[in-house]
C-alpha cells in the first residue's frame, strides 16, 4: 500500500480535510499581504533521506557497492549433446555437468531447474490456470498451449544414480557426498522434452523454424544472498543463471542451419566453402555480407535433404545456451570491432534485410557506454517468439515496421550487458534487468532514428506510460517479485526506465551517472549483484546520498506532488519568495520558472537538499524585483500527480 503520510504531518487536519473538499490546489497558489515567510515545520522519524535498511556491507559485498575480497560465486560448465527430431518436436539429450563449489559451504544437495516442466499439465502453473496477462497493448501469454513437460532419465555420478525429489520446475538431488569448498563434481544427466509450438513466450516453434530455450536441466545459483535460488518458474521472472563454460553437439535433420549461443568449431564439416569464405568476408566488413542469400534461402527450402548433422559450439563464460535452427535461413553478418553480428532471417521477413545494421549500431552503441561486449558474436534469429535473450543470441519478430523492429531488436541485445554480462536476479528483481535495459534502449533509439519522429520521442515515453499505468493507489513498489506484479510492463520496464531517466538528467546529471553506470556495469561483469548493490555502486561512483530516491521509487509506490503554495511578489523593500510543498511522498529536486513585472525570466534549479528541513521550502529571490509568475517543472518532465498547483497565479 503506498504511504500517504510523509507530507503532511505539518498540515491542520481541518485544511487537510479542506483540500478534500475544494477543487483540487485551491488552497495553494495564494498571493499574501505579509512579507513574512511562512514558519515551516520538519520532518519527524519519516524524513525521506533516512537510511534504507540494506543488508550490512561485509568481505564479499562492499559498503561501496563492490565486490569483496571474499566474493565467490559458482562455477557450472556443460558438456552437451542433443538430437532434434523434428518429426515430432522431440528433444533428446545427455548433459556432463561439471560444478565447481566455490562457496565456503558444505554442500549435501544441489537444485536443478526444470524449467520446461512449467508446461506439465500437473504443474503448478497449470492448476493455477491463469490468464494470460496484458503487457500495455500486448498480451503475455505464459502458458504452453498444450505442452508437455520434461522427462529427466538419467542423474548420476561416476556410474551411481543419485537420489532426487521432483518438485515440478525444480529438483533436489542428494550428492554421493557433500561437497566441500574448493570441490568439483561431474553430474550426468539425460532426459527428452517434447518442445512446444508455444513455450511461455520464450522460445517456440513456427512450422520448420524452431528456437529453443530452457531446453537442459540447468544447475539453480548457490549464492551468498539466499543460499539455492529456488523460487518455482511459473511464467513471470526470467532466468537467475550461474555463469560457466558450454560444449555442445546439436544432431538435426542435414538441410537445417543452426545458430547459437557460442561459437561454431566444427563449420567445415557444416558450411560449404563459399558460406565460409563469405564469413571470412564478413568479418571484416562493417557491411553485412549475406552468407546464405534470399535465392539459396528460398531454394533450401524446395530441396529435403536426408540424414543428420551435427553442429558444434562452444561458449565461455555464459549464463546460459539457446539455440535456433530452420532448414531455410537467409544469414547476414558484418562485423564490428572483431565482433561477428550476424542475423538469420526467412525469406518473407523482408523487414530483416535492415536488421543487421541495426544489430550493429545496438552492439556498438551499447559497447560504448556500459563495457565492451564480451563474446565473439553477437547473433538475433527471426521468427514466432516475441522478443527473447540468451547469451550471444536473440530471438525477435519479424516485424515490417522499422520502428518496432527496431525497439524489440535493440531491446533484446540490450539484455546482453543486463543481465547476460550483469547476472542480476531475475526471477526477484527484473528492474535491474528489464528495467535498466529499458532505459538505456531509450539512447540507441534516439541514436539510430536522430533526427526523426521516433528519436525525437522516445525519452518521452516512460512519462507517457505513467500517465497511463501509475494510477495512485493501485500501483505497486517496484521491489516486490515478478509473480506478484498486476502491471509487470510499467513495474518491470517502464517505472525503472523513468526512474533512471530522471536520475541521469534531474539528479546527478548526465556525466556523472554515466560514469557511475558504466562502472557498476564493470563492476559486476560476470557476477551476481543485489539490489543493495546497485544502490552503494551508484551512491559511491556519483558521490551521493540516494536513500530518498531508491526509497521513493523502488521500495514503495510513492507519489510525486510538488506545489507552490504562497507567494510573495515582493516589494520596494521587501524581495519576493515563493513558498514550495512537497504533498506527496515521493521527493524529487524541483525546477522553478519565475517571469517578472518588468519582463525578465529566470529559471532555478533546486537540489533535492532543500527538502532537508522538511517538506516545505521557501525559496527566497533577490530583491530589486516583482514576480509576476511562477511556475514548477516548466519543461514537464516530472511525474507530479497534480498540475493544478503547479504555478501562480494559478491556472493550467
Ligand atoms: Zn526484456
Amino acid at each position: 500500500m503506498p504511504r500517504i503520510s510523509a507530507a503532511l504531518p505539518s498540515v491542520p487536519l481541518v485544511l487537510f480535510v479542506l483540500i478534500g473538499l475544494v477543487p483540487a490546489g485551491a488552497e495553494a497558489q495564494q498571493t499574501v499581504s505579509d512579507p513574512t515567510p511562512p514558519a515551516t515545520t520538519g520532518w519527524m522519524e519519516d524524513s525521506p533521506f533516512r537510511p534504507l535498511e540494506l543488508p550490512a556491507a561485509n568481505r564479499l559485498r562492499t559498503g561501496s557497492g563492490a565486490p569483496g575480497p571474499d566474493y565467490w560465486q559458482q562455477k557450472v560448465d556443460y558438456r552437451m549433446t542433443a538430437s532434434v527430431d523434428t518429426a515430432g518436436s522431440l528433444l533428446t539429450g545427455t548433459s556432463t555437468i561439471t560444478y565447481h563449489n566455490r562457496s565456503p559451504e558444505l554442500l549435501p544437495y544441489l537444485w536443478l531447474k526444470l524449467d520446461a516442466n512449467l508446461c506439465d499439465p500437473a504443474g503448478t502453473a497449470a492448476k493455477l490456470n491463469q490468464p494470460p496477462l496484458m503487457f500495455g497493448d500486448a498480451v503475455f501469454d505464459f502458458s504452453c498451449a498444450g505442452g508437455a513437460g520434461m522427462t529427466v532419465s538419467r542423474v548420476e555420478s561416476r556410474g551411481r544414480a543419485l537420489r532426487t525429489t521432483d518438485a515440478g520446475t525444480r529438483m533436489r538431488v542428494e550428492l554421493p557426498e557433500p561437497l566441500r569448498p574448493g570441490q568439483t563434481i561431474e553430474i550426468e544427466t539425460a532426459w527428452s522434452w517434447p518442445m512446444p509450438d508455444y513455450g511461455y513466450g520464450r522460445m517456440g516453434r513456427d512450422g520448420t523454424l524452431y528456437q529453443v530455450a530452457q531446453w537442459y536441466p540447468r544447475v539453480a545459483v548457490f549464492d551468498d544472498l539466499s543460499g539455492w535460488n529456488i523460487d518455482p518458474f511459473l511464467g513471470a521472472g526470467e532466468f537467475y543463471q550461474e555463469f560457466g563454460d558450454f560444449d555442445v553437439e546439436l544432431t538435426v535433420p542435414a538441410g537445417y542451419v543452426v545458430t547459437a549461443t557460442g561459437s561454431l568449431v566444427n563449420d567445415r564439416e557444416v558450411l560449404t566453402a563459399e558460406q565460409r569464405e563469405r564469413l571470412g568476408r564478413a568479418d571484416s566488413s562493417e557491411e553485412a555480407v549475406a552468407v546464405i542469400t534470399r535465392e539459396e534461402a528460398l531454394a533450401a527450402r524446395e530441396r529435403p535433404v536426408d540424414g543428420t548433422k551435427t553442429w558444434k559450439f562452444s561458449a565461455k563464460d555464459v549464463r546460459d545456451f539457446a539455440f535456433a535452427m530452420a532448414p531455410d535461413f537467409r544469414w547476414d553478418a558484418s562485423d564490428w570491432n572483431g565482433i561477428r553480428i550476424q542475423t538469420f532471417y526467412r525469406p518473407e521477413a523482408v523487414s530483416w534485410e535492415e536488421a543487421n545494421r541495426m544489430s550493429w549500431v545496438s552492439i556498438k552503441h551499447f559497447s560504448e557506454r556500459l563495457a565492451m561486449y564480451p563474446w565473439p558474436h553477437a547473433t538475433t534469429v527471426e521468427g514466432p517468439n516475441e522478443g527473447m535473450e540468451y547469451p550471444m543470441l536473440t530471438f525477435v519478430p519479424g516485424y515490417a515496421d522499422r520502428e518496432a523492429l527496431y525497439w524489440v531488436l535493440t531491446h533484446e541485445f540490450g539484455h546482453e550487458w543486463y543481465p547476460m554480462l550483469v547476472g542480476s536476479n531475475e526471477r526477484l528483481h527484473p528492474w535491474m534487468d528489464e528495467g535498466f535495459n529499458t532505459f538505456i534502449n531509450i539512447g540507441s533509439v534516439e541514436e539510430y532514428f536522430a533526427g526523426g519522429d521516433y528519436g525525437e520521442w522516445i525519452s518521452k515515453q516512460p512519462l507517457e506510460e505513467w500517465a497511463a499505468h501509475a494510477v495512485s493507489g493501485k500501483e505497486q513498489p517496484m521491489a516486490l517479485p515478478p509473480t506478484q506484479q498486476h502491471d509487470l510492463y510499467w513495474a518491470a520496464y517502464f517505472k525503472p526506465a523513468l526512474m533512471m531517466h530522471l536520475l541521469r538528467t534531474e539528479v546527478l546529471g548526465p556525466e556523472v551517472f554515466d560514469r557511475a553506470l558504466a562502472e557498476y556495469t564493470e563492476a559486476w561483469s560476470f557476477k551476481h549483484p543485489g539490489p543493495a548493490d546497485f544502490f552503494r555502486a551508484m551512491e559511491d561512483a556519483a558521490g551521493a546520498r540516494l536513500d530518498w530516491f531508491w526509497r521513493g521509487w523502488i521500495e514503495t509506490a510513492a507519489r510525486l506532488d510538488h506545489s507552490i503554495e504562497t507567494v510573495w511578489p515582493g516589494d520596494p523593500e521587501n524581495p519576493p519568495w515563493v513558498h514550495i510543498r512537497s504533498r506527496g511522498d515521493m521527493i524529487m529536486p524541483v525546477e522553478l520558472h519565475f517571469e517578472f513585472v518588468d519582463g525578465s525570466r529566470e529559471t532555478a534549479r533546486l537540489p533535492v537538499e532543500m527538502w532537508n528541513l522538511g517538506p516545505d521550502f521557501v525559496y527566497r529571490l533577490p530583491g530589486g524585483k516583482q514576480l509576476e509568475t511562477a511556475r514548477l517543472d516548466p519543461r514537464e518532465v516530472y511525474p507530479d500527480d497534480d498540475r493544478t498547483n503547479d504555478a501562480w497565479p494559478s491556472g493550467p
